[in-house]
Parts: structure tokens; C-alpha cells; sequence
């Protein structure tokens, strides 16, 4: 158990993660239906493929928005999980607090600045022959 967090911090981060978790639900249910609206509209209108290739990129877009939110999703129920578990805040590579003030801004981050920085700069290295 970390506890670098004290009760108050805990339960403030857990609403931050069910208030984001239903906020993209939210953002998701309205975006499909949307598309759905959209898809049918073309489909009424559009009888002949001359706008195919533009139809597709427009797909291609709200498939990759869907699946950033659906990734989001799973990511913060995770870190619930994590809650749970009593693992909360704990640096998934290091075993380090993750700072409060870091959770705030991120409350399903999976390492402390250090690891993150570490894996955005592409680390552990494999240097290129
Ligand atoms: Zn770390």
C-alpha cells in the first residue's frame, strides 16, 4: 500500500477518474450517434461514389477518435482497479510514489515523471547499428 496519498487525496482522485470515465462515455455514445446520423444522411443523399475516398478519411478519423477514447476508458478503470487493489500511485516501473500533483493532471499514469521521461525518450536504449 502507498502511502504517500492520505484519505482526502484518494477520494478526490477516484471521483476525478469516474468523473472522466463518464465524461468520454458521454463523449462516445454522442459521437456514434452522431455518426450514425451522418452515415445514414450520406447514404440518402449520396447515391453515386464520387466523395468514396473523402467517406473514408472521415471513417478513418472517427474510428481513431473512438479508439483513443475507448483506450482512455480502459486506462482509468484501471486505475480504479488499482484504487482497489491498494496499488494505487505506485510507479509501475520503479516502485516510486507517483507525486499528487502529477495523479491530478493524470490520474491514470502508470509511472513517475522520471519513468515516463525515461520511456518517451525511447529508453531502456537499443542503440541503432
Ligand atoms: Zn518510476
Amino acid at each position: 500500500m502507498s502511502h504517500h496519498l492520505n484519505p482526502e487525496q484518494r477520494e478526490q482522485l477516484e471521483r476525478l477518474l469516474r468523473t472522466r470515465i463518464a465524461t468520454l462515455r458521454q463523449q462516445l455514445d454522442a459521437h456514434q450517434e452522431g455518426r450514425t446520423r451522418a452515415e445514414h444522411a450520406r447514404d440518402v443523399l449520396l447515391q453515386d461514389g464520387d466523395d468514396a475516398p473523402q467517406r473514408d478519411a472521415d471513417r478513418e478519423v472517427d474510428m481513431a477518435l473512438t479508439d483513443l477514447d475507448t483506450a482512455e476508458i480502459a486506462a482509468l478503470q484501471q486505475a480504479l482497479q488499482r484504487m482497489q487493489a491498494g496499488a494505487y500511485g505506485r510507479c509501475h516501473e520503479c516502485g516510486g510514489d507517483i507525486p499528487h500533483a502529477r495523479l491530478l493532471l493524470e490520474p491514470q499514469a502508470l509511472r513517475c515523471v522520471t519513468c515516463e521521461a525515461a520511456r518517451e525518450r525511447g529508453a531502456p536504449a537499443h542503440p541503432r547499428l
